[in-house]
């Protein structure tokens, strides 16, 4: 198998190589082929005895040379100076078919210098949630960080009650992230800031390389996918729920499902994260935390900015003008994509209002965001009117939506925007349960191929639908 190291080899202080420790009994849980197909990862290297070595990290493949990456990291606004990869691997980059390259990694392989107090593991039902709900975002149309595989390593890790562990294979366009540029600012080596600037162009934004000021485009392009970014976690009710800086990724992928959720009622100020007492990330704080992330990014280039090296009034100036760009270029996605929810544009009269006036709804009568939007696909707004009880509610805005349909339109056409699944967090906890109370995958199995096509309703997938009864409901979720 073709792989490279590049961006371990771009300076030695940027990682550490590191060994997955191996695991006494591995066991396969999920394999992704589709994925594994796409990256040309052999398909001999699936379902068996070798594969199942390699990624459960009992063995090294000749292809393979793992290392743990350094980052730092604002974690709720706390600056910590090392972080890094505390319990996952780096494998190696591969290309696809189709040229793009990709991390390879491994995530609960055990201890590396990055652990600090850590085991190094992690148990199954955050692997499970993360392959779940990672997969569906990757069929939602949101960027993001893919599962390859995930192996039950047959040992147990202590968290508050012991519980098995897993392993997840983690593929991702880089694992680069905020934090890691302040990892590498830290250093206070203006050569080593300068290659790993070039690093990041020349890998995620090759068109900054010409740009007349390079690193000012790339902190422009930087900010642009991230406002894309959390437009789209807006737009499905995605609440991530760790917004730290080492959380938030250079390319604009969506990374680390710990404590992430999908908002059912439709409420501004939901939160999920156990640990986010004060709601620092809750749903509507995703975009100025977003731009509050991006400020600690653009401070990193600030040296860079400035051709003497030392950070002068004009880079600042101008960081700050790209920092503060982000609200537009954030309004401009948002508003994009809630119009098109609608089966609008931001153009179309009366577009914003109509989305705003729909969400005050939702908010006011606590109507389920996802099948709202859902039911405004049907041909007959029936369980529309289930959904909100009293026709008084919902009437007036859907003729006033209806009077705004552009020529042509007929709702259906909204099947294929507002989806009908989305991975509920009571589904979540449920194959969880399962997989650990009764050694079944059946739920995680059954959920994760429904998700495989999230805009498409079948009778027999109903219950996945709906919202969680009242005690189903999880409203604490935890890393
Ligand atoms: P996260 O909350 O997943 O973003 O992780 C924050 C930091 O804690 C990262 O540096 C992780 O590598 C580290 N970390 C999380 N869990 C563990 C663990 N079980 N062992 C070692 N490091 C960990
Ligand atoms: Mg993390
Ligand atoms: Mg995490």
């Amino acid at each position: 198998m073709q792989s490279e190291h590049s961006y371990t080899q771009l300076d030695p202080r940027l990682s550490a190589s590191c060994e997955p420790t191996p695991v006494m009994q591995p066991q396969w849980l999920a394999v992704n082929t589709e994925l594994a197909e796409y990256l040309g990862i052999p398909e001999d290297l699936f379902g068996n005895e070798h594969g199942l070595r390699i990624f459960a990290g009992n063995e090294v493949p000749d292809w393979a040379q793992p290392a743990a990456l350094g980052y730092a990291g604002h974690q709720f606004a706390n600056y910590v100076p090392q972080l890094g990869d505390g319990r996952a691997v780096l494998l190696a980059e591969v290309t696809a078919a189709d040229g793009k390259r990709f991390d390879l990694q491994l995530k609960g392989s055990g201890r590396t210098p990055f652990s600090r107090g850590g085991d190094g593991r992690s148990p199954i039902g955050p692997v499970l949630r993360e392959y779940v709900v990672s997969e569906a975002m990757y069929r939602l149309g949101v960027p993001t960080t893919r599962a390859l595989a995930a192996v039950a390593t047959g040992e147990l890790v202590q968290r508050e009650q012991a519980e098995p562990g897993a392993i997840l294979t983690r593929v991702a366009s880089s694992h680069l992230r905020v934090g890691t540029a302040q990892y590498v600012l830290a250093f206070k080596d203006r050569e080593l800031l300068h290659s790993f600037a070039d690093y990041v162009i020349q890998r995620h934004y090759p068109a900054c390389a010409t740009a007349d000021q390079p690193y000012l485009s790339l902190l422009q392009a930087v900010i642009d996918r991230q406002a894309q970014l959390i437009a789209k976690w807006m737009s499905l009710g995605f609440i991530h729920g760790v917004m730290n800086t080492d959380n938030m990724t250079l390319s604009g992928e969506t990374i680390d499902y710990g404590p992430c959720a999908f908002m059912e009622a439709y409420d501004p100020a939901t939160v999920f994260s156990s640990i986010d007492r004060r709601g620092r990330y809750m749903y509507q704080n995703q975009p100025p935390i977003a731009m509050w992330n991006l400020a600690r990014f653009a401070e990193t280039l600030l040296p860079l900015l400035h051709a003497e090296g030392e950070a002068s009034e004009p880079a600042i100036k101008a960081a700050t003008e790209a920092v503060e760009g982000f609200e537009a270029r954030y309004l401009h996605y948002y508003w994009q994509e809630m119009t098109r929810k609608l089966g609008l544009t931001p153009e179309s009269p009366g577009a914003q209002l109509l989305v705003q006036d729909f969400l005050d709804l939702l908010a006011q009568y606590k109507i389920d965001f996802t099948l709202a939007f859902r039911y405004l696909s049907d041909e007959e707004p029936t369980r529309l009117a289930q959904l909100f009880t009293n026709e008084h509610h919902w009437r007036p805005w859907y003729d006033r939506w209806q009077a705004a349909w552009p020529k042509g339109f007929s709702p259906e056409q909204l099947q294929q925007v507002n989806p009908a699944y989305i991975p509920r967090n009571h589904r979540i906890q449920e194959l969880i349960d399962e997989a650990i109370k009764e050694g079944s995958l059946a739920k995680f199995n059954r959920l994760n191929k429904v998700l495989r096509e999230p805009f498409v309703e079948r009778d027999e997938n109903q219950d996945l639908m709906a919202p969680a009864a009242a005690g189903e409901q999880v409203t604490r979720t935890f890393c």
